[in-house]
């Protein structure tokens, strides 16, 4: 959506409005930071051969600058727990002084007579091109160490302040970071860096990118189209994350009035805290299992707060981001260790790599022209039998150390789960022929996030010992939209019949066949339409951790057979406004 101050940037200091898409709730109040990506286009103007040093001079300032974070980058990660850090800096400070980057970019400047910016994209993509032709797999690979070292001097060009990679500092927690668009490897990073909230132009509400601002419980917004433009840096911004909206430059009364508003909010979750212990059940007595969402063992700080019954899903893909060797399996064994022994005898589902989409390693090829629809998750793992078996051999071998469940994610034929089973069994076999302890009773899920696989269940469900329901991606191929675009966002419709139908279909088949289903999508987490999952059967859900409290709270106020009527008519109802309408009635 345009900003409604479009105008306004040229005058500054005056205050403006944006609307996007709010995907993580809650507001924030910060000052802008730019964020810059080598997507960004770079700015080419001529200059004056009399100013042909002074640029020069502009770009030798750059580097030194970048040298001087990088200095100061080696030198905390050493003494940090991100130590394994160290040498990438060192390899970025090492291309830092090589002549293609200190003094290739000073010569195109004098000889083009252009900016230092353009010189540096131009040298970048001489550098890329030669990238191409090495046939060296390590050397290869440094090519986005080259890239990162290049946005970082047009950072520093831009006069921003830092980067995403820079150590976090104190002043970060007021920060709000502007983007054109950011990836879910960036969000990720994002621990490391406490900003305030996020906004970016691109992007929609079910985007994984989204999930992680949930997940680290941060106000973010989407699709504003023009916050990259507008907003500049340094600028004081209101984040409002549950409206979608962002005040640039706001008065003292709007900030009075949003100040107000932070703190009644920061209330209002110190009083959910209390019922961290209080056991989930219904007003009837019904028990319900309020399971958390994790990303990275990290997360069960998070968890452990919000009081959780148990990991419903690890999305084990994101140990894989941000590097640029994928994790060996003692590594991963680790990590699965850590949180299974963190959650001391609670059930820990860890999902299967589900890479592609929007999800992407460093360096890995998209796949197709539709990676939604490609080589993704499932189908991606048994395309790299060797990648899948070292996943499943160290999920199976911290399942001795407490209670592991694997999770297939992207299921939809029957031969996909035939081989995903004969994966589990061959892992079990080596592991039991090389002496390897593990829990031979390791549960199996699949996760029903494709049409084809909600509507053929029976034929699934008797070889899964679990049902795991990815609303996200089940409304993303049910009603063909997809997730990241934010030209579509408006028709994604949990409340849609035939989603509202499948789901419903999912849960009374896992109950005829007594395998339990639970909900780990995005609609388990939202508070609006917990009643209505109860009522159409769901005792598991999985949600970021942040969810899970106002979840419980709404399950602790809600007497079963009271919703049922209601329930029974929402799921009969053919008028889309109707259907609203009763689902706001059941949340009265
Ligand atoms: C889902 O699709 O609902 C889901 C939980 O998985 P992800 O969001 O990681 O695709
Ligand atoms: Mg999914």
């Amino acid at each position: 959506m345009a900003a409604d101050g479009a105008a306004a940037s040229a005058a500054r200091n005056v205050c403006f409005t944006m609307h996007g898409i709010g995907v993580s709730g809650g507001i924030a109040i910060g000052h802008a930071h730019l964020f810059l990506g080598m997507s960004t286009e770079v700015d080419h103007y001529q200059i004056p051969s009399h100013e042909v040093s002074r640029e020069q001079r502009r770009f030798d300032r750059a580097v030194k600058e970048v040298r001087e974070e990088l200095k100061g980058l080696a030198e905390s990660v050493r003494h940090s727990a991100a130590s394994e850090l160290a040498p990438f800096v060192n390899v970025h400070l090492m291309l830092l002084e090589d002549a293609a980057f200190s003094e290739a970019p000073r010569e195109i400047i004098a000889e083009e007579k252009c900016n230092a910016e353009w010189a540096l994209r131009t040298q970048l993509d001489e550098l890329t091109a030669q990238f191409g032709d090495i046939q060296d797999e390590y050397l290869r690979e440094r090519e986005t160490d080259v890239r990162q070292v290049a946005e970082r001097i047009l950072t520093a060009l831009a006069g921003s302040k830092r980067l995403l990679a820079m150590r976090p500092t104190r002043e970060d927690a007021d920060m709000i970071l502007v983007a054109r668009d950011l990836s879910p490897a960036d969000v990720i990073l994002f621990r490391e860096h406490p900003f305030a909230a996020f906004v970016t132009d691109m992007g929609g509400a079910t985007s994984h990118t989204a999930i992680i601002a949930r997940s680290l419980a941060i106000p973010a917004i989407v699709a504003l189209h023009h916050s990259r433009t507008l907003i500049r840096e340094d600028e004081l911004i209101i984040v409002d994350g549950t409206q979608g909206v962002v005040i640039v430059n706001p008065d003292r009364a709007v900030l009075a009035e949003y100040r107000l508003r932070q703190n009644q909010a920061r209330l209002e979750r110190e009083k959910l805290k209390r019922l961290k212990s209080a056991p989930a059940a219904t007003l009837d007595g019904t028990p319900v299992h309020l399971y958390a969402n994790i990303e990275l063992p990290s997360d069960l700080d998070a968890v452990k707060a919000a009081g959780a019954a148990g990991i419903g899903l690890f999305r084990s893909e994101f140990l894989f981001m941000n590097r640029r060797e994928l994790p060996d399996e003692d590594e991963q064994y680790e990590a699965y260790r850590s949180v299974v022994e963190g959650m001391k005898g609670r059930p820990v589902t860890i999902r299967t790599l589900d890479i592609g989409a929007d999800k992407a390693l460093d360096g890995g090829e998209g796949s197709a022209e539709n990676p939604a629809l490609g080589l993704r998750a499932i189908r991606y793992c048994l395309a790299e039998p060797r990648l899948f078996n070292t996943q499943l051999r160290a999920i199976l071998r911290a399942s001795r150390h407490g209670k592991a469940a694997i999770l297939i994610p992207m299921l939809s034929s029957w031969a996909e789960l035939n081989q995903a089973a004969a994966a589990v069994e061959r892992a079990k076999e080596e592991l039991k022929a090389e002496g390897e302890k593990f829990d031979p009773f390791v549960p199996v899920g699949g996760m029903i996030e494709i049409p084809a696989a909600a509507i053929a269940l029976p034929m699934f469900v008797r070889k899964l010992d679990f049902l795991s329901i990815g609303t996200n991606d089940l409304i993303q191929y049910t009603l063909a939209i997809d997730r990241s675009d934010d030209a579509v966002a408006h028709l994604y419709d949990p409340l849609h019949p035939a989603v509202l139908s499948l789901i419903a279909g999912v849960i009374r088949t896992a109950q005829q066949a007594e395998k339990p289903a639970a909900v780990c999508g995005e609609m388990a987490g939202d508070v609006a339409l917990t009643r209505l999952l109860l009522g159409m059967g769901l005792r598991h859900f999985s949600m970021h951790p942040a969810s899970l409290l106002p979840v419980k709270q709404r399950v602790l106020t809600t007497s079963l057979p009271d919703i049922a009527p209601l329930v029974a008519r929402i799921l009969k109802a053919d008028d889309p406004e109707k259907l609203v309408t009763l689902v706001e009635k059941l949340n009265a």
